[in-house]
């Protein structure tokens, strides 16, 4: 029997590969990607990578994405593991098709309706013996700021004054900060309390909205920010005591309190940032953005050397938003999964590549 075990490892690399879409089709592309049959091996050109799952395009079916690499971390959450799911790639590649931000019917299929679903039945199957108390927290960042997108008093404001001038009024922008035991928070972001399964998805469909009506760009503005959806479980265990050679064992009998947080992050577009005007502005977020991505890719490939983890090597989290938020949830005890998702079309041939180079490092 195949079991996905992520123990040894702090990071698996998944592809995606989505089937070519109708504008990709019109435009005459043919596939350029090719996949090792019964191996998470792929080919481009003369370019070989192998991965530790490979989906769709006659790999396995896309529909194996959730129980192979995203329920183990749903488990590990209950075990009070802090556990980060990454959407990376090009705009158009299917990242948020794949996660499921964005979503408001008709995704159970998108990994986070399916992470949703797998939470509720197993709190629901554990809830006799402990209580359970669900956090969502829904941010993106943009132009290395972070941005709340459940509070929609304050985006409605932004709204409002965006076209006056460059500040954003209202609350102050959201901090990122670190408990003394290296817990990471974010100071003045919202946190809905949830207890049912509806009141979550309300949390991802209104999040979604608010990514995709912040901006008169809808598609410039989801391409250039990271989404990153968060799920915080706290449990509290009733002890049972189980010494028998301690007579007082029976009085001990205490509680024990977890918690853990799993992020769902749709990454920015990783294609080179385009100076498509003379706005200086969109520049400017582009090379935010790539330092948020650059900076992702160093900490991965700090992790992923474990000769230089067990030299204490220097893992450079504080280099962006992005790796500063994620700190406590990427290395360490904490379990990580990228999916790398690539369009097969070969106008994508040279961004595939890229996409494939830098999963490949993160291995
Ligand atoms: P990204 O978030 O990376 O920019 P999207 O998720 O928006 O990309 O996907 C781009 C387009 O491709 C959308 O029209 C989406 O519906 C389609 N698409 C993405 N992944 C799939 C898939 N696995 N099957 C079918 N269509 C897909
Ligand atoms: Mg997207």
């Amino acid at each position: 029997m195949e079991t996905t075990t992520l123990e040894n490892c702090s990071v698996k690399v998944a592809l995606h590969i989505r089937p070519l879409i109708s504008d990709e089709r019109q435009k005459g592309c043919r596939e350029c990607v090719s996949v090792t049959q019964g191996k998470p091996q792929v080919q481009v050109g003369s370019h070989s990578f192998t991965f530790d799952h490979v989906y769709g395009n006659g790999g396995s079916p896309s529909s194996n994405i959730f129980e192979e690499c995203v329920a183990p971390l749903v488990d590990a959450l209950f075990q009070g593991y802090n556990a980060t799911v990454l959407a990376y790639g090009q705009t158009g590649s299917g990242k948020t098709y794949t996660m499921g931000t964005g979503c408001s019917d008709n995704c159970q299929t998108r990994l986070i309706p399916q992470v949703m679903n797998a939470l509720f039945n197993k709190i629901e199957a554990l809830k006799h013996q402990t209580e359970f108390q669900l956090r969502v927290s829904f941010v993106e960042i943009l132009k290395e700021e972070v941005r709340d997108l459940l509070d929609t008093e304050s985006l409605r404001k932004t709204e409002t004054f965006n076209g006056h001038s460059g500040k954003v009024p209202g609350r102050s922008p959201i901090q990122i900060r670190e408990t003394s035991n290296g817990a990471i928070t974010l100071a003045g972001s919202t946190e809905v309390a949830v207890s049912t399964l509806q009141e979550m998805a309300a949390c991802l469909e209104q999040g979604s909205l608010s990514r995709a009506t912040g901006s008169t760009n809808m598609n410039n503005q989801s391409s250039r920010s990271h989404a990153i959806f968060t799920i915080t479980l706290e449990q509290m265990h009733k002890l049972h005591s189980i010494s028998s050679s301690n007579d007082t064992s029976e009085e001990d009998m205490g509680e024990e309190y977890i918690s853990a947080k799993l992020h769902l992050v749709d990454l920015a577009g990783s294609e080179r940032a385009k100076r498509t005007g003379s706005d200086g502005l969109r520049l400017q977020e582009g090379i935010h953005i790539n330092k948020g991505l650059l900076a992702l890719g160093n900490v991965i490939s700090a992790l992923g050397d474990e000769k230089k983890r067990k030299e204490g090597a220097h893992v450079p989290y504080r280099d962006s938003k992005l790796t500063r938020l994620l700190q406590d949830s990427l290395g360490g005890n904490s379990k990580t999964v990228m999916i790398a998702c690539i369009s097969p079309a070969d106008i994508n041939a040279e961004e595939s590549l890229n996409t494939l180079k830098y999963a490949n490092r993160a291995r």
